[in-house]
Order: C-alpha cells, then sequence, then structure tokens
C-alpha cells in the first residue's frame, strides 16, 4: 500500500473512531441511538464533497452513495461495499482518545488510562507480525471502536481515489454505511431497492485477505428474577434473595464447554454476557449462536425458543420457600 493511502486512512479512522455512535440493545428508538447520526451526517457531507453521487441518508440511519461507472457500453455488475458506524456499548465509557504507536518493535503496549492494560505478541500473536507497522490502540478506557470504523475509513479512502481517477475502468459502485450492527437489528432496515447492487461486500473483517461468505444465526435470551424483598432484620421466611437464584441458574448454563472461549469454526455456543442485579431483583442475557441449518429451521417455526432459556426454565431447579419469586424470560431473534 503506497503510504499516501496509508496516511489519508489513519487520519479517516482516527478522525471516525472520536465521534461517539454507540448503539444500544435497550433502544426501540430507530437508530437505536441519535449519535450513529452525527458520525453519518458527517459523511454524508464528505461524500457530496467528494463528489460522489445519490447522497442519501435515510429516516432509519442508512446513508446511500453510488461512485459513477467508468466504463460505459458494457453490462457490468454493480457493486456495493458496506460498513457500519455503530460500535459496540458496556466497554468503558468516555471519549475515545486513539494513540498511535509508531514503528512498532514488539515491545508491550501500555495505556495511559488503565495502568493494569497491557498488549503484547505473547498474548495477541498476531501483534509479531506487525513488527515495523504503526499500530493504533484506545487509552485504555475505552474501546478504539475500529470494529467498524475501519471499513468506513477503507471504503471512503477508496471512494474518494475512485472519483478523483476516472480513468480507472469499473462499473457503478455502491457506498452504504449502516447503523446498529452490533445489536444485531441495524440491517432489517436496509433498503435493497435502494442498495440496487448485483453483489455487496461488507468490510467488517479479521484477518488481512479474509472473505467470510456465510455466518450464525443467533438467539438471546434475558433471564429475570425478582426476589422477595424485605428488611435484613425482620426477614426470617419472608425474603427470597435473587442474587442466590440466579447463580443457581447461571451455574446451570454450560460453561466448560459450549463456550465462546471453549469453540471455534462452526461449533455454536451460548454466551452467557451481562449479569445485573440486586437481592431484590437480577437479570441475565445470553446469546445463542449456532450453525445448523436443521436448528436455525426450529428456530424460525412457530415452536420458537431460545435454546438458552429452555435449559434454564427447564432443568434450573427453584427450590420451594423461592415459589414468591417470579423467573421470567424474554427471547428474541438476531438473525445475522
Ligand atoms: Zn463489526
Amino acid at each position: 500500500m503506497t503510504q499516501s493511502f496509508c496516511t489519508e486512512l489513519e487520519e479517516r479512522l482516527v478522525r471516525y473512531v472520536q465521534v461517539e455512535t454507540t448503539s444500544d440493545e435497550a433502544s426501540s428508538a430507530v437508530p437505536s441511538t441519535a449519535s450513529q447520526l452525527d458520525l453519518q451526517r458527517m459523511l454524508e457531507g464528505e461524500l457530496r464533497e467528494l463528489g460522489a453521487q445519490d447522497v442519501y441518508l435515510d429516516q432509519n440511519g442508512f446513508l446511500y452513495a453510488t461512485v459513477p461507472a467508468t466504463v460505459t457500453g458494457q453490462k457490468i455488475p454493480t457493486v456495493a461495499f458496506l460498513a457500519h458506524v455503530d460500535t459496540v456499548a458496556g466497554i468503558g465509557d468516555g471519549p475515545v482518545k486513539p494513540r498511535i504507536h509508531r514503528n512498532y518493535d514488539g515491545s508491550p503496549i501500555t495505556f495511559p488510562d488503565d495502568p493494569l492494560l497491557v498488549l503484547m505478541p505473547e498474548i495477541s500473536p498476531y501483534l509479531a507480525h506487525k513488527i515495523g507497522h504503526d499500530i493504533i490502540t484506545a487509552s485504555g478506557r475505552t474501546l478504539l471502536g475500529s470494529d467498524d470504523k475501519a471499513g468506513v475509513a477503507i471504503i471512503m479512502t477508496l471512494t474518494r481515489y475512485l472519483l478523483a481517477h476516472p480513468e480507472l475502468p469499473h462499473g457503478e459502485i455502491r457506498i452504504c454505511f449502516t447503523p446498529d450492527e452490533e445489536i444485531g437489528t441495524g440491517i432489517r432496515k436496509i433498503d435493497l431497492q435502494r442498495l440496487d447492487a448485483s453483489v455487496a461486500y461488507t468490510l467488517d473483517g479479521g484477518d488481512l485477505g479474509e472473505i467470510v461468505f456465510e455466518t450464525f444465526s443467533a438467539d438471546k435470551a434475558t433471564v429475570t428474577i425478582t426476589g422477595v424483598s424485605t428488611h435484613p432484620g425482620k426477614a426470617k421466611g419472608k425474603m427470597v434473595n435473587a442474587l442466590y437464584l440466579a447463580s443457581r441458574v447461571t451455574m446451570t448454563l454450560p460453561h466448560a464447554k459450549l463456550t465462546p472461549e471453549t469453540t471455534d469454526d462452526r461449533q455454536g455456543f451460548i454466551h452467557l454476557y451481562k449479569v445485573e442485579g440486586t437481592a431484590a431483583r437480577f437479570r441475565a442475557g445470553a446469546a445463542d449462536r449456532t450453525w445448523s441449518p436443521a436448528r436455525v429451521r426450529v428456530r424460525h417455526g412457530s415452536a420458537h425458543r431460545a435454546p438458552g432459556a429452555h435449559h434454564l426454565r427447564d432443568h434450573a431447579p427453584i427450590p420451594q420457600h423461592a415459589l414468591l419469586a417470579r423467573t421470567g424470560y424474554a427471547a428474541s431473534r438476531l438473525r445475522r
């Protein structure tokens, strides 16, 4: 890659990650957070400035644009490039402060906002292949948000370059920046008629040169346990502590296998990703991913129920004295 591409990519990535765009799975708004529109409006303005055509930000927070074909008179498929602008919630808060580590020498990378955090090739072997490169990290208080602002920066750099070089032969190229990917709902609102592409690639990958052509299906379950709250001094025979019930329930989930850290490739897993609560009320969130077409078919039938929730509800014995407590769950589909 030429140095000019690297400089432009770096400048764009560093600028875009500083715009707050966390999505919110608890929100019913579309997009789930208004802050995602801040970046979409910034990109909308930049695309117009670059000379892109058909630049359009719709009411659902999707931004579309066109790089016109430079070859006419031939039937060339329209290719679309997509990236999502939101970042995942729950990992730190506050403004993202990107840091650039020039000409990485292989030594541990430390973080000013979290002295306990360290990044080094022994823990992250991929880093060993990046000696001599420039590495961009956050400051330790937040994630960087390169997922997927790296994809956004690459598509914007590509767009700028192709619009500046009409001598390069290509067909029509469509650009689409999407919201709410991290909460699994965003893509439902994409306007495929407006996108109008023969093929589409999402730039949201891991390793260099990797192309992913299939994906998992996922369900999500939220388990709520409502205990019985009384004054601790007069609690005998009355109090039901939701935290003790919850710890029993969560221990019935598979944790020595069928978890993200014990599976790879196409093995499915159940991922307990959030617990919060008090003695009076407790909530847990779990996601379930699978590659099995049979299980996907079952899930899309009328008898749909998340396997994680099934396991929780049917196999967690609730003690007799706790019958006063209420246990409920809500499952929703997170089809990707
Ligand atoms: Zn992503």
